[in-house]
């Protein structure tokens, strides 16, 4: 094998395997390793847990915390909001079962060292608004990480999970999984009793905003690369609510967080000739939702429809009202701060572009969509619900499993449970490895590996370097080859596709069912070419791996989109053939199983329980 022909093979035997170590793979090495003492829990991280994930470069605030010690919120409270939001559509078994939990994470992040501002008066958590808490946040991921480490028999940084091993006898039962080293090349054999996915969202799946020399800068983590997804839909994880994109308003360019601004400097919007809008498009989306619109707070998808309403109408730039705001020292300190701790590009951005906050009313825009499970937004795998609570509809196995026996998911891989944000992810984390826990303690027979699988997925795994080495040969300049794609050509192609077919930037996230299966045409071709991605190195030989995984996620997401007849999320995508919520035929759950060797997907509805009666 060329360059890296001396790489090893390592094989890792754990009893609970780990697979992303931000959030929700620390809560899950963690609380493994409470009800497992003895066991070996593994966790394994492409890049390395100290700082990696979304939380990587610090937040500023933690979105999801009840406050049940003073009474500010009951789980039930936490239920009825995520529902909301999500316009009727949530797993409120999971959603309940993350807010009485949360709050017992949030005490040990403290006790780990994380501070958390306080209320001078009543000496409670600061909070930012109803759901938020305010932290000085820089360090939290390394903090968070300590526990995970000082947890863990083994971390195994810098090795990017491929494929999940299946058990040789029971083809429906996970057994590990294989990667590679992105730094030695070495070929990793993981076996393991229990396997927890918690390898975060999706960026990149469509064209962002950003693009050329701006490329990188995406709102959610750029390296975000859907392998929460891609791993289980390949081995037939029934997936859930992938059409449930997220699309966020952010400052213009650089992303950073508006949540601050409003919740607590308490500024607002205007367009661009100083009036206040979002009043304007009420009756527009009464005619699209009904009552949805009445509901308080207003959904943030409906949000962003007027925002998009009153752009599409001339009157944008829409922009944050900050100069009031920031006549007041502490709430200028606040607002700067508030970028330092969490997105640091977006005070360099305003400072390169001549905006002081204080004097010019800075630009929002709408991003490009992201698919991930924690924000406001739900998709992800479809999970068995808690023991004492989930409806027997939601029940087939241990808490936060898929339906794939062995199989656990948690944070932006666990579907129907949004509004999670950082701490509910390291809370479902701790449930999931609690449940592979009992899940294992219960087991018969352990899973046995299948080397032919394990021989067939090395020889995958490195092909694209193969396919680049060889096909090299025939031009002498350049990086366009008529034997291979490269990882960013590839990538490019799939943004672009899933952008203009399923309801991008540059369609004003309108899409319809002929779009969607031209998409899906031009998508089988995306991935015939795939089959000769080329790699130059062992960075692009992860960037290939990020690709795949991040094609059968955008697929997944156009089969849902064709599946879901209605719009159902006004501001994050529209359906031209279906512009209104639908809810006698779509107050569902969409799920779908991909079926590897046949490349077909099956669609079906599951049905959507409300524990809390609806006033
Ligand atoms: C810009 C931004 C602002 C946010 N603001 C807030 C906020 O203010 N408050 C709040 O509470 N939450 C906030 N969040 C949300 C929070 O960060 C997420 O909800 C949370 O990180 C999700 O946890 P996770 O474990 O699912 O994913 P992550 O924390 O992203 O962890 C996924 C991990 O998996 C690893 N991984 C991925 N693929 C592989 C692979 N193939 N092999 C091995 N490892 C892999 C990744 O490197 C990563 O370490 C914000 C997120 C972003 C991006």
């Amino acid at each position: 094998m060329g360059l890296f022909g001396g790489k090893k093979t390592i094989r890792v035997n754990a009893d609970i395997l780990v697979v992303g170590g931000g959030m929700a793979g620390c809560g899950a090495t963690y609380e493994s390793r409470y009800w497992g003492r003895d066991l070996k829990v593994v966790c394994v991280e492409k890049a390395n847990i100290e700082r990696s994930g979304a939380v990587a470069q610090g937040l500023y605030a933690i979105n999801c915390y009840m406050g049940m010690q003073w009474n500010e919120n009951q789980p039930e409270d936490f239920v009825e909001y995520a529902s909301n939001d999500l316009m009727g559509l949530v797993r409120e078994d999971l959603a309940y079962d993350i807010g009485r939990h949360v709050d017992s994470t949030v005490h040990k992040f403290e006790e780990w060292g994380l501070p958390i501002m306080k209320d001078p008066e009543t000496g409670r958590y600061m909070r930012e608004g109803k759901w938020q808490i305010m932290i000085h946040g820089e360090s939290y991921k390394p903090i968070v990480a300590e526990a995970a480490r000082k947890a863990a028999s083994e971390i195994h940084n810098r090795i990017m999970v491929t494929h999940l091993l299946m058990d040789k006898r029971d083809r429906k039962r996970a057994a590990g999984a294989v990667g590679f080293n992105v730094r030695t090349g070495d070929f990793y054999v993981f076996k393991a009793k229990a396997v927890v996915i918690a390898a975060g969202g999706a960026s990149h799946i469509f064209k962002p905003r950003s693009v050329g020399e701006g490329m990188g800068r995406t709102w959610y983590a750029p390296w975000s690369s859907a392998s929460a997804y891609g791993l289980p839909i390949e081995v037939g994880a029934k997936m859930t609510q992938m059409e449930n994109r997220i699309v966020l308003t952010r400052f213009k360019d650089g992303y950073g967080p508006v949540g601050a601004y409003f919740l607590h400097l308490k500024t607002h919007t205007e367009n661009a000739y100083g009036d206040e809008y979002e009043s304007k498009w009420y009756d527009d989306t009464r005619e699209l939702v009904g009552d949805y619109v009445d509901r308080q707070p207003v959904p943030t998808c409906l949000r962003n429809h007027a925002f998009l309403r009153e752009v599409a109408n001339g009157r944008g730039p829409i922009r944050m009202v900050t100069k009031e705001a920031f006549q007041d020292p502490h709430k200028e300190t606040v607002g700067w701060e508030n970028f330092l701790g969490m997105t640091i590009g977006q005070a360099v951005l305003w400072a390169s572009q001549n905006i002081d906050p204080k004097h010019t009313n800075p630009e929002l825009t709408t991003s490009e969509p992201y698919v991930m499970g924690s924000h406001a937004t739900c998709s992800g795998a479809w999970a068995s619900g808690p023991e004492d609570y989930a409806p027997p509809e939601y029940r087939w196995g241990y808490n936060r499993m898929m339906t794939v026996d062995g199989l656990f998911g948690a944070g932006d891989a666990s579907g129907g449970t949004p509004h999670k944000f950082s701490s509910g992810s390291f809370t479902e984390g701790r449930i999931a490895g609690k449940a592979a826990v009992n899940y294992m303690n219960d087991m018969g027979d352990e899973p046995q590996i299948d080397e032919a699988d394990v021989m067939r997925l090395e020889a995958e795994i490195f092909q694209p370097m193969e396919n680049y080495r060889v096909g090299r040969n025939e031009i002498t300049a350049g990086t366009v080859s008529p034997s291979y794609i490269l990882p960013i050509h590839a990538l490019q192609r799939l943004e672009k596709l899933m952008d203009e077919y399923c309801g991008g930037i540059t369609v004003n996230y309108m899409t319809n069912e002929p779009l969607l299966m031209r998409g899906l045409e031009l998508m089988e071709m995306l991935k015939e070419d795939s089959d000769n991605i080329g790699a130059e190195d062992l960075h692009q030989l992860q960037r290939a791996w990020e690709f795949k995984h991040r094609r059968l996620t955008s697929e997944s997401v156009m089969q849902h989109t064709l599946f879901r007849k209605e719009t159902r999320w006004p501001g994050y995508y529209y359906r031209g053939d279906h512009m209104k919520l639908d809810d006698d035929n779509w107050h569902c759950f969409t799920l779908s199983q991909y079926d590897a060797e046949s490349g077909n997907w099956a669609m079906e509805k599951a049905p959507v329980f409300h524990i809390k009666e609806k006033d």
